[in-house]
């Protein structure tokens, strides 16, 4: 069975490589060919737009599924009328949009932080009268890792927040003062099975995961992130791996958004994890029995962002497992690799965390 990736960043990469000892084959689709997919299968360059290239591209495979979300949705489509492609575009669709995303999340009874569409200076006045400040203004589509955001502490700054992002679709939300940030992984198979990951517990810097840890142990909390994944994934007959992040605000959970695919809070169940959140999305996709998502102990996770720390020194964690994704080019912001630290107990896993953060000086 081949499975076509659009896409090959890391999360490419790192399905292919949970795939080939199941037997699957890969071929990726990106703009360019000096990609971390492209390192390890088959890839086609092209623009996401050029549909006759995608279909060219499509005819090889069995099922087409996507490691980035701003795949246009349009380019699927066409595709999806000849071979299943996973997760389903028209859930895409919503996850590509902040305002249709929250909707969602309200309409499934899923608790979010208030927030409000705005498209006109008048707008944002009409969100601060009712949500009030401080809030954050956020692009409506293509912004990630708190890309496309400006924070309005006080109503004085609305003018200029609106102006750094203004011609764009936004929504404005409140700011969450949470106690902290958590996130769930599930799979859900085309026969209907679900499995869910335990918590992970995330810390962000400057809008980007700098660390995961799991299981997070509360199981309250637990209790409602699987409720919520039960509801997104059954609404949609959903295949694949979701991911949803949420703000934890006096014990409950707020929605910030959701990911269609492979995430980067689930990297920590490659080794942490008996099947990790790459092997079961291809079990998923590929109409096969979903695995196991039992923790085998405690894990961290450390992202490298913008610069790799010496692999020399790293290698000398104990137990320590390294993952470069191969970019050529380093930049700030831009995530390079990781490490993930996995031990018999929590007290364990924090020595060793502390160890593998050390190496990023
Ligand atoms: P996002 O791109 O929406 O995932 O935002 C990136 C990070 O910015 C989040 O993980 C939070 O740490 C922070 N953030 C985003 N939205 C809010 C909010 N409404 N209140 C507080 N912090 C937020």
């Amino acid at each position: 069975m081949r499975i076509g990736i659009i896409g090959a960043g890391q999360l490419g990469r790192m399905l292919a490589e949970a795939g080939h000892p199941l037997g699957l084959e890969f071929r990726f689709y990106d703009r360019s060919a000096d990609t971390p997919g492209g390192q390890v299968a088959p890839i086609v360059t092209g623009e996401f737009e050029d549909h006759e290239k995608l279909a060219a591209f499509a005819r090889g495979c069995d099922v087409v599924t996507f490691d980035w979300e701003n795949v246009p949705v349009a380019s699927l489509l066409p595709i999806a009328k000849r071979i299943p492609v996973y997760p389903q575009p028209e859930f895409l669709a919503i996850a590509q949009d902040r305002l249709l995303e929250k909707t969602l999340f309200r309409d499934l009874g899923i608790p979010t932080p208030p927030f409000a569409p705005v498209d006109l200076r008048y707008d944002l006045e009409c969100a601060l009268e009712r949500i009030g400040a401080p809030g954050i203004l956020k692009t409506r589509r293509l912004g990630y890792d708190g890309k496309g955001q400006a924070r309005i502490m006080q109503r004085a700054a609305a003018g200029a927040a609106f102006a750094s992002l203004g011609g764009q679709s936004l929504i404005y939300e409140s700011f969450v003062r949470f106690s902290r940030e958590v996130s769930m992984i599930a799979a859900r198979s085309a026969a209907g099975k679900i499995v869910y990951y335990p918590l992970s517990e995330n810390v962000h810097a400057s809008g980007i995961l700098d660390e995961t840890r799991a299981p997070a142990r509360y199981p309250a909390l637990e209790r409602q992130a699987r409720r919520h994944m039960r509801a997104i994934l059954e609404r949609f007959k959903y295949v694949g791996i979701l991911a949803v992040e949420f703000f934890v605000d006096k014990g409950v959970l707020l929605a910030n958004e959701m990911a269609p695919r492979v995430h980067n809070s689930g990297h920590w169940t490659i080794e942490g994890a008996v099947s990790s959140q790459f092997e079961n999305h291809l079990r998923a996709i590929a109409g096969l029995p979903l695995g196991c998502t039992d923790a085998r102990g405690h894990s961290a996770m450390v992202n490298f962002v913008g610069a790799m720390p010496s692999r020399e020194r790293a290698l000398a964690v104990p137990g320590l497992h390294w993952h470069d994704y191969g970019k050529r080019e380093a930049r700030p912001g831009r995530k390079l690799g990781h490490a993930t630290v996995v031990a018999a107990t929590a007290k364990q896993r924090d020595l060793l965390l502390r160890r593998a953060r050390r190496l990023k000086g």
